[in-house]
């Protein structure tokens, strides 16, 4: 293997192109090869070359994701699976046992809900949804039938609230226990969960990561020798893995994430600051705005607000239709994080899962994906598309 320097002691945007990404020593190509194998001879009967046998246990365009990945969340070891949602299942089988309680947010990713409620609780596990800016609320929800998982997701999705994981990793610690944080609204540009104390960091790569909208992905990033250990077997043994060209795509995309980053957060800033006080809107909701609940906390936790920002129409769910069918450079479409912008209605898109939940989002909210365009086209398309008072 070349002679690389060491990754964690670089700077972010250094270690979001060279981490993992050694060039190919036996050509000197700079972009290492998408190994599209299934399985490796081997050098005798045991002899692996690096440590590959067959791909659903490793394979080195994989590696080269995770290392990636681990570096620039600061964890020992990071797992790359197909999808975020299988990243989230090898994680609640690595953690929970029959009777094991999650406490979650009341407000996290819908898919993710759905996961615990509908394929873990007829399994004997129990969960527990909670209002994680309320601690007080945490804290008894988590000593009360003793929490093996503590979920946080922040800033959640579409109200953009913001938990304090630096508080909550506590909470949830004193309890015992594993706090995990869904990182894949602000990425490891944005927020850098394992330092502020949680144990586990989840990723949707399908979004920011990926950041192309191109490839569906999902990644666990850890440091627990214990943990690691579990959720590596489940990896080998379950079998969710991302395949060669997925990783490859996300690793491609992963490159540009400090950049892509910069700009979605300051293109959400300037449009969320021009719609506030907007006289088609009831409320903004943005964690870069002052106002914002929870802003303080987020600008103490992240380094940017991020790229996604909903709104809530005076017209109820009439106005909040016709506004997200009438944008035109906002594409109507599921799923964020892309270069281009996207935008949704969540309580009949992403959120329909959880309508007649606790979990409900209001039928006056559009959620809006900022992409990297040009600021000011994507401002016209927003206001042309409000209503006119
Ligand atoms: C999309 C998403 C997931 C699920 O990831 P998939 O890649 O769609 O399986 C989990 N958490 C959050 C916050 C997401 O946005």
């Amino acid at each position: 293997m070349p002679d690389v320097p060491q990754p964690a002691q670089q700077g972010f945007s250094t270690r979001a192109i060279r981490a993992g990404q050694e060039f190919d020593p036996s050509t000197g190509a700079v972009v290492p090869p998408v190994y599209l194998t299934s399985t490796f001879v081997q050098d005798g009967i045991g002899g692996f070359r690096g440590g590959y046998e067959y791909a659903r246990g490793g394979n080195p365009t994989r590696t080269s994701l995770e290392t990636l990945l681990a570096s620039l969340e600061g964890g020992t070891h990071a797992f790359s699976f197909a999808s975020g949602l299988a990243a989230e299942d090898t994680l609640l089988r690595a953690v929970l046992t029959p009777g094991a309680r999650v406490v979650m947010g009341n407000d996290v990713y819908g898919g993710t809900h759905r996961l615990v409620n509908r394929v873990f609780v007829p399994w004997g596990v129990e969960l527990t949804t909670v209002d994680m800016t309320d601690l007080d609320e945490v804290r008894a929800a988590v000593t009360t039938g003793a929490a093996r998982i503590l979920w946080i997701e922040t800033p959640s999705n579409p109200l953009m609230k913001i938990s304090d994981i630096a508080a909550l990793a506590q909470i949830g610690h004193a309890a015992g226990a594993v706090v995990v944080v869904d990182n894949t609204f602000a990425s490891p540009y944005l927020q850098q969960p394992l330092s502020l104390g949680a144990d586990i960091i989840v990723h949707s790569t399908t979004k920011y990561l990926g950041g192309h909208s191109d490839v569906l992905g999902g990644a666990l990033v850890l440091s627990d020798p214990e943990l690691v250990e579990k959720v590596g077997f489940l990896q080998f043994g379950v079998g969710a893995v991302s395949g060669p060209l997925d990783a490859w795509l996300t690793v491609r995309g992963i490159k540009t994430l400090a950049v892509r980053m910069e700009r979605h957060s300051s293109n959400a800033q300037t449009i969320a600051e021009a719609l506030v006080g907007h006289p088609a809107l009831d409320a903004v909701y943005y964690p870069g705005l002052p106002d914002h609940r929870g802003h303080d906390i987020a600008a103490r936790q992240m380094s940017l607000f991020g790229g996604m920002l909903s709104v809530a129409l005076k017209g109820g769910s009439t106005a909040a239709r016709s506004f997200a069918e009438s944008t035109e450079l906002f594409q109507l479409a599921e799923s964020l994080g892309g270069v281009e912008s996207l935008i949704g209605y969540p309580t009949e898109m992403t959120h329909a899962s959880v309508r007649g939940t606790a979990l409900e989002v209001p039928d006056n909210v559009v959620r809006l994906s900022v992409g990297i365009e040009d600021v000011d086209d994507l401002l016209a398309d927003v206001l042309g598309a409000l209503p006119k008072s």
